[in-house]
């Protein structure tokens, strides 16, 4: 029985609310002026304040409020004029101040959602709250001695934590949620999305409930998924896991849990501890965050187009599909790309054709994204042109586009180079065809008794011969007057 099928037919439903941290793109940590760079030497980027020596004194970045209030605003949430921070105190070895800043009482960005399409049926995620806060360091489990490594680099490196409602009700709709905020986040340019280097993680929250109760369930909290489909496969386990235990009359614990990925199930990490446990106060380093409406409206002017304007734009303006609007769309290179090539001429069906099907295939084969790639907008519009000529035919585009990919050399010199001109000339071509006839009498007899559909295996064998570069229409034209 698949997983959902278990929930369907036991008649449970799974509430689920997601705690998002981003690690947001700015030059330097959020209160001091070292380096956010990843993958530097340990400790090599760090100073009394990251550190946690006392008497240092944090100063906020501003660029880092900056991007949260950005996306406080995209993600239709109320931006507080007046918020500060909290200290939240616990031990741990990467964390040498003994406390971390963050928000506690008073975030800057609070009541907002997020919109999610869930097959074909567009759904709203609440949004809590989001906030600031500091990262830890790294503890570093390696070497053969029985002792772990501490890398202060991390520790100072600004947070977003995005807090969703319990809105959401099954692992898919967990994931999409997930998906859709990568790629506001991405588009925005104040997170890189990158999941697998933890710059986007999640703690996942979930109970389940009989679908006639109102009250929710008691949850447990799965700890730092960094993959789409981790986000999805733990909250099955844990669903399916939940859902054992009530069936059996147990009770479920609030706890926190970690995913196993190896053996793809949860584990028991620790009893959920209370925000009393963290004595929360009042950063007494920082003062309050002030923001005014003027500064505001700058930024929400400053805004770009987002994903799911610019996917309706794309369906009205050039006519694509909703599928093919979508991808395009996903990633913002991607549909400065698309519009690029329109903007120099390209039609608009035509360039969404070959980004979905030659680009993408390309980038896919190399792992690579669209900003990797060197080939230009202009570069294809311009092999349009060939084909529109009659220089090249379309199936002998294909060679190349694949050329200019590899090569990043123009579609003209290629086809000069490689010899690639399509054959228009009806000498040229009639040669061919009467080759082929004089080669296949028996076909000729068939479709001279009436096997039309025999037309196709011609074509194909004069454009075997002609190496592809025969002009289709004409091979197709002067076929049907030789054979008749
Ligand atoms: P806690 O006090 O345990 O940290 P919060 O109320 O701050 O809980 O919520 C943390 C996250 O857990 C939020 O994303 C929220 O949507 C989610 N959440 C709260 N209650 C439940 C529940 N009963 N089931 C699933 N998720 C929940
Ligand atoms: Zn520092
Ligand atoms: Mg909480």
């Amino acid at each position: 029985m698949k997983d959902v099928d278990i929930i369907n037919v036991l008649k449970y439903e799974a509430v689920i609310g997601l705690e998002v941290h981003a690690q947001m793109l700015t030059d330097t940590k959020i209160f001091c002026s070292c380096s956010t760079k990843f993958g530097s030497e340990p400790d090599t980027q760090t100073c009394p304040v990251c550190i946690g020596m006392p008497g240092a004194l944090p100063v906020l970045n501003k660029k880092a409020l900056e991007f949260i209030i950005k996306t406080g605003l995209t993600m239709n949430c109320k931006i507080s004029p007046y918020s500060r921070f909290a200290r939240k105190n616990y031990f741990y070895p990467d964390l040498p101040k003994g406390y971390q800043i963050t928000q506690y009482e008073l975030p800057i960005c609070e009541h907002g959602y997020v919109e999610i399409a869930v097959d074909g049926e567009i759904k709203r995620i609440g949004i809590i709250r989001i906030h600031m806060e500091e990262d830890a360091g790294k503890t570093i489990h390696e070497g053969e001695g029985n002792y772990s490594l501490v890398d202060l680099n991390r520790a100072g490196v600004p947070l977003m934590e995005i807090v969703s409602e319990p809105d959401i009700r099954s692992p898919r709709e967990a994931m999409e949620y997930m998906k859709k905020l990568r790629t506001i986040l991405r588009y925005l340019g104040v997170c890189d999305g990158n999941m697998e280097q933890g710059s986007l993680r999640c703690d996942a929250n979930v109970s389940v409930r009989p679908a006639e109760q109102k009250e929710f369930g008691v949850k447990t909290e799965i700890k730092n998924l960094n993959s789409f489909k981790f986000v999805e496969k733990a909250l099955e386990y844990e669903i399916k896991r939940q859902v054992k235990i009530l069936e059996e009359g147990g009770k479920i614990k609030q706890e926190t849990r970690l995913w196993n990925s190896e053996r793809g199930i949860t584990e028991s990490m620790r009893t959920k501890e209370e925000a009393h446990d963290y004595r929360y106060f009042p950063e007494p380093d920082l003062v309050p965050i002030i923001v005014d409406q003027k500064w505001i409206d700058e930024i929400q002017a400053s805004l770009p187009e987002l994903p799911d304007i610019k996917r309706k734009r794309f369906v009205s303006e050039y006519g694509l599909a909703e599928y093919d609007a979508d991808l395009l769309t996903s990633e913002r290179p991607l549909a400065d790309w698309y519009e690029e090539a329109v903007r120099l001429g390209g039609q608009p069906k035509a360039v969404s054709n070959w980004i979905m099907v030659e680009l993408m295939r390309l980038l896919n084969e190399e792992n690579k994204s669209i900003e990797g790639c060197t080939l230009k907008p202009k570069q294809l519009v311009d092999m349009f042109k060939l084909i529109e000529k009659g220089t090249i035919s379309g199936k002998i585009a294909k060679t190349v586009f694949e050329e200019m990919y590899k090569t990043g050399k123009d579609a003209e010199d290629i086809v000069r180079d490689k010899g690639l001109e399509q054959i228009s000339d009806e000498a040229a071509i009639d040669k061919a065809i009467d080759d082929v006839i004089a080669m296949h009498p028996k076909e000729v007899e068939r479709f001279r008794a009436g096997e039309e559909k025999l037309i196709g295996f011609f074509v194909g064998q004069v454009m075997k011969l002609t190496k592809g570069k025969a002009n289709p229409k004409m091979v197709n034209e002067l076929l049907k007057k030789k054979l008749s």
